[in-house]
């Protein structure tokens, strides 16, 4: 049966996805609010997260220090207190929780360590969220968070958790991933429920395999939370059926991440040039121009749909349709940042936002 009569009987998607096409006016990037320097994820360190997280930053000292200074402390400086602050603070917690965990008749280890949860924040959005993360969220001692976990997210922290940012930010120091595993370690040992947070899944592209690895070599059982991946979150945002009878039959999720920072991402394009699988690249910005060479070389048409998406489910979300051949270039003219999502495949031609008219659809979808 011809393709595109094959997607019409079958998707509920494709008779009101193509009268769409019909009468949306596309612009090849769409954006529900755009505002370059605020970010709805906690990458940035900003005066409100500090403030959020006052106990660490022995906040009132700041004060005393901002009110009796002819100017104010540059953000510069509130960052290297950061570090400085940090440490003590986080051992005085500990001798709190070890306290009370003795008044409580727990002293040397008798009533076990406790819990440590690996939870999924999903792509940004809170309402994407389980009803079990939410809960653990609420309930939690302490939570570690890095920054793809959104503001949003860790404004349901209820008013007695400690929030500790364990991420990165450029130019400054960041936790080593054995400094995390020690963190995690003494707090559950010390009876705290301990909660760390990851963007999207904690199982997909997020080491919550190797946390967990060493939590329970040292006898900590881990709980883990799943969480809704970028891939699914923004392909349900933007409509986008990850894999469709007849179009797509396999998805595949991809990183990017390039060996010490070069353009060259890690996965074999050989492998993945398959124009009957999806393809959803992750961390793929800064390699997408080689991604895609490679995958053209490698036998995938150069007109194959694609699109990328920074900020997916939130509300700076902004999305870049193009074929494949065009993607890099658009990216680099939208000046997308990080974090982005690349799918690529037919698949993504059902999207009641993509741009191109009906004739090319069909075209596409044809293709096979
Ligand atoms: N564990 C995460 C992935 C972490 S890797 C998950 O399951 O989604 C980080 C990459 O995920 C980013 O570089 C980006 O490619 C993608 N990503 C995560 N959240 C995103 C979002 N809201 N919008 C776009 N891309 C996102």
């Amino acid at each position: 049966m011809d393709l595109v009569i094959r997607l019409q009987s079958f998707s509920p998607l494709s008779s009101s996805h193509f009268r769409k096409l019909k009468t949306v006016n596309f612009h090849p990037i769409c954006s529900l609010y755009y505002n370059p320097s605020s970010s709805p994820f906690t990458e940035k360190h900003s005066i409100e997260r500090y403030q959020r997280d006052e106990w660490l930053y022995n906040y009132k000292n700041q004060v005393e220090q901002i009110t009796s200074c002819s100017f104010p402390p540059d953000s510069d400086s509130i960052r290297q207190d950061d570090i400085a602050l940090q440490l003590p603070e986080l051992k005085k917690l500990l001798q709190v929780l070890r306290e009370k965990r003795e008044s409580e008749g727990c002293g040397g280890g008798k009533c076990g360590p406790g819990d440590v949860f690996l939870v999924g924040t999903g792509p940004g959005d809170p309402e994407l969220l389980t009803l079990k993360a939410v809960r653990v969220i609420q309930s939690a001692d302490l939570l570690l968070y890095d920054r793809l976990v959104s503001n949003d997210v860790l404004n349901l922290v209820g008013p007695d958790g400690r929030l500790l940012y364990v991420g990165k930010t450029a130019g400054y120091h960041s936790r080593t991933q054995e400094e995390i595993h020690e963190l995690l370690l003494s707090f559950a040992e010390a009876g705290a429920t301990v909660v760390r947070l990851k963007g999207g899944d904690p199982l997909v592209f997020g080491r919550g395999g190797e946390e967990m690895d060493f939590l329970r070599q040292q006898g900590i059982q881990v709980k883990v939370i799943p969480g809704i991946t970028a891939a699914s979150g923004i392909a349900a945002e933007l409509g986008i059926p990850l894999t469709h009878r007849g179009v797509a039959n396999s998805v595949r999720f991809l990183t990017g991440h390039s060996r010490k920072g070069g353009a060259d991402p890690l996965f074999v394009a050989e492998n993945a040039a398959d124009i009957d699988s999806t393809l959803v690249v992750y961390m793929g910005l800064s390699t997408f121009p080689s991604i895609s060479l490679k995958l053209i070389h490698h036998g995938l048409p150069s007109n194959t749909p694609a699109v990328a998406v920074e900020r997916g489910t939130t509300l700076q979300q902004r999305t870049v349709f193009a074929e494949l051949k065009d993607l890099a270039q658009q990216i680099t003219s939208a000046e997308l940042v990080s974090p982005t999502l690349i799918i690529i495949g037919k698949v993504v031609a059902l999207s009641p936002l993509w741009p191109l008219s009906l004739k090319e659809v069909s075209c596409l979808v044809e293709a096979k």
